[in-house]
């Protein structure tokens, strides 16, 4: 029997409330299929134990980790707490040190919901965001002389190594999963530099892969796009930074926070993948169990995909759909009044009926 060990940190706010519905799922499906397992272990690296410890994470933390098969990430953020401080402490520090160079984000209108664009057309398409350099490099510095001198810089990274990687997993992704273009998001009219670099390598890329569309955009321009004609996108690409607004964008046009999830991926397997939902610990309604599980169970689901069955993810996927269909258990984020546990319940007892 095939056994998978999860780390799992539930983190703060809503993070441990839909964390425990993504393990339910999971361990529902084990008890369907007899030929593996999931061994969970909980670590409670949050805010609290900041608090308590003056670091988000134990000296050997990352030791830690490194014995895993994948990471369950809740969200990590309280109001005692300055936010770079849990970046830069504890969710950086796993997304560098386990070169988890890909951050990957499905935007799909699932069955059974509107688009917030109220326009009836088929959203299903990836950002693959780069994930380890670009614009989020603690290179930089701030002078203050007096009042009048004062400045600020802020390096941006980008080497060759670390676009090529990225374009290249874009390209093996879209292949792999009957995707037919790659969208380059992009600043080269401006950002005459980094940008300009970006676009030669990812075009060096696609050369190499003329069985699949290129195309490229300004990034002013495509977050336009996204609203005007998101059906036109099979899987885009971009930087660290526009990645990342770009994500927040197609969680909107689909359905919200509550229905995003995203990978943090180490695509040749040497370290731990991480896998969380978009959204953070939503600290206003943390504790009433109606936060939505459905970005954490899906999140689950990508975990699933990545130790190599996506045969479990689809019915992850479907289970999903099916319960948003009958919009009989849906929680207040999108239009129902179950709570967070009813949902977690209702996936995987579809799961039962359907697998
Ligand atoms: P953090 O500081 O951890 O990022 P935040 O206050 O920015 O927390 P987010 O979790 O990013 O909060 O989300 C913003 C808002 O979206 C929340 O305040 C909440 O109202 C809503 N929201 C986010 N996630 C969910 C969810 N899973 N279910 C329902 N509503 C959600
Ligand atoms: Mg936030």
């Amino acid at each position: 029997m095939r056994e998978y060990k999860i780390a799992v940190l539930p983190g703060d706010g809503i993070g441990p409330e839909v964390t425990r519905e993504a393990v339910k799922v999971l361990e529902r499906i084990a008890e369907m299929d007899s030929s593996f397992r999931f061994k969970t272990k909980n670590f409670n690296w949050n805010s609290e134990y900041y608090l308590e410890h003056g670091k988000m994470m134990p000296e050997d933390g990352l030791e830690q980790l490194k014995e895993f098969d994948a990471i369950l990430f809740g969200a990590i953020g309280d109001p005692r707490v300055p936010d770079p401080v849990s970046i830069w402490e504890l969710i950086l520090p796993i997304r560098k040190n386990f070169q988890q160079f890909i951050n990957f984000r499905p935007v799909k209108l699932l069955q059974g919901l509107e688009s917030t664009l109220k326009k009836e057309v088929p959203i299903d398409f990836v950002i693959v965001r780069e994930n380890s350099e670009g614009e989020y490099t603690e290179s930089g510095g701030a002078m203050f002389h007096g009042e009048t001198r004062e400045m600020a810089l802020q390096n941006m990274v980008m080497t060759r190594q670390g676009v090529e990687q990225i374009a290249r997993f874009a390209y093996d992704y879209a292949r792999a999963n009957g995707r037919e273009k790659v969208t380059n998001a992009t600043k080269s009219n401006v950002m005459l530099h980094t940008m300009t670099f970006w676009d030669r390598l990812v075009e060096e890329v696609a050369a190499e892969n003329k069985d699949i569309d290129y195309e490229r955009y300004y990034i002013d321009a495509l977050a336009a796009y996204f609203v005007q004609r998101p059906e036109t996108f099979d899987v885009v690409l971009a930087s660290n930074l526009f990645g990342d607004i770009l994500s927040d964008l197609g969680s909107a046009i689909v359905g919200g926070l509550g229905l995003a999830p995203s990978g943090n991926i180490n695509p040749l397997g040497e370290f731990p993948s991480m896998f969380e939902a978009v959204h953070g610990s939503a600290p206003d309604i943390a504790g009433k169990g109606i936060a939505n599980p459905i970005a954490q169970i899906w999140s689950a689901a990508l975990m699933l995909e990545h130790l190599g069955r996506k045969d479990l993810h689809d019915l992850v996927l479907q289970a999903i759909e099916e319960v948003l269909v009958e919009k009989k258990v849906l929680t207040p984020d999108i239009g129902g009044n179950a709570t967070t546990a009813d949902v977690g319940d209702a996936i995987s007892d579809k799961l039962e009926r359907i697998g």
